[in-house]
């Protein structure tokens, strides 16, 4: 078959590479002009760790391992540890693999075939599925017409915006925004990952192998803004911390005021009742975002995109049949981890004074200097 997937993400990479292995004729188009491969380390957990076994990349993921999580330590205004989450309080499994998302990414970038066609700096303008395909039309003028669409464009999905309807029709808001800023003068050996809490707060820093970056997040209700333009995200997170002058917290707005690939958004799930329609199928965050609290983004795309692939297969290549088969199989997974965000956002961002002191009498002791 002939299939065009929309994004280049985790979801969008995953399913290139199963979709591909099965013998389909694969192009991915990205809005960026290039693998947007930042972030920080981001988890591999539970039935996903067999998918990447299965993609023969498990042993890859291995060797690129890291320790971010564990290394995590709230501190007060002088920078002086205060407490360590609990980990039943985040969730770990001995057996999750934690990765900086760059080298997943890269990882799977490498592992595509050269048959794969990747579209750079375009985007699907619109699609037109009459029962027996889909004629494409791209913001740069092509078109094209594919067996089937794929929209693995993340959160802010514009696949699901053309073909389901607009994004507030099923996102559902946390209430707080994540912000990650490259933060080079921090990069050095370590022995925590220090996180700062002001009421409704949290400034971190996330130090991997030869990485720092600023972490940043607060509470606030939905904010109308324009996902494509930089300047006014950081607007947004400067004026959210306004007044914070505590521990590093000036040096981590500065970050975000130069780091030309900031990260910022929302934390707000995506819950639809169904992720297909016609010849148009929708995988990872686009479907079923459920925000970086649940540690599960990533594991998602894992077994979405392999199920799909395989239930293609299954079906002999009826798209009905397989769309039905692989939302089955999936629904399950997205269901619990979007349940899995409830006690985080206290745990990380306390609203008040009172509320921090409360959540750190709640905490581990502090790590011994190693
Ligand atoms: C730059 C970046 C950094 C991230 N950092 C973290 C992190 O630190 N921690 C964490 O838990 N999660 C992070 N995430 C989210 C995490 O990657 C996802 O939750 C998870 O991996 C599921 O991936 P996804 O492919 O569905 O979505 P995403 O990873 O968001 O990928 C979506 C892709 O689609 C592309 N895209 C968007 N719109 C269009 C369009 N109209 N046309 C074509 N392409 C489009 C985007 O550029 C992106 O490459 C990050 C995402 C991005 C894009």
């Amino acid at each position: 078959m002939d299939i065009l997937i929309s994004g280049a993400g985790m979801a969008g990479l995953a399913t290139a590479l199963d979709l591909s292995a099965r013998g389909h004729r694969v192009t991915v188009v990205e809005r960026a002009s290039h693998f947007r491969v930042n972030g920080s380390p981001i988890d591999v957990r539970g039935d996903a760790l067999g998918i990447l076994e299965k993609m023969g990349l498990l042993d890859r993921v291995r060797e690129q391992r890291v320790l971010t999580t564990e290394l995590v330590q709230f501190v007060d205004d002088d920078g002086e540890p205060v407490g360590r989450p609990r980990s039943a309080d985040i969730g770990d499994s001995p057996d999750d693999l934690e990765i900086a998302r760059e080298d997943l990414a890269n990882i799977l970038v490498d592992a595509l075939p050269p048959d794969v066609e990747i579209l750079f700096r375009d985007s699907v303008r619109s699609l037109d599925d009459d029962g027996t395909g889909v004629d494409v039309a791209f913001a740069s003028g092509h078109r094209q017409r594919f067996d089937i669409v794929v929209g693995a464009d993340g959160q802010h999905s514009r696949v699901r915006g053309l073909v389901f309807g607009p994004e507030g029709d099923f996102a559902r808001h946390l209430g707080y925004y994540v912000a990650l800023a490259d933060l080079p003068d921090e990069v050095r050996p370590h022995r925590m990952n220090p996180m700062y809490n002001a009421p409704g707060r949290l400034a971190g820093i996330a130090r991997y192998k030869d990485r720092a970056l600023a972490v940043l997040m607060f509470r606030s209700d939905p904010i109308d803004y324009d996902y494509h333009d930089l300047d006014e995200q950081r607007r947004i997170i400067v004026d959210a911390f306004a007044g914070t002058t505590g521990w590093k917290v000036p040096q981590l707005i500065e970050a975000v005021r130069v780091d030309p690939e900031l990260y910022f958004d929302s934390s707000s799930q995506i819950h639809m009742r169904t992720w297909h329609r016609g010849r148009v199928v929708l995988v990872g965050d686009a479907a079923h975002c459920a925000t970086s609290l649940s540690g599960r983004g990533t594991s998602l795309a894992f077994t979405g995109a392999y199920f799909l692939a395989e239930e293609l297969d299954r079906a002999d290549g009826d798209h009905v049949v397989a769309f039905e088969r692989y939302e089955t199989r999936q629904r399950p997974y997205a269901e619990f981890a979007q349940k899995s965000v409830d006690a985080g956002a206290d745990l990380i961002i306390p609203p008040t004074w009172e509320a921090i002191a409360a959540r750190n009498e709640r905490l581990d002791g502090v790590a011994p200097a190693r």
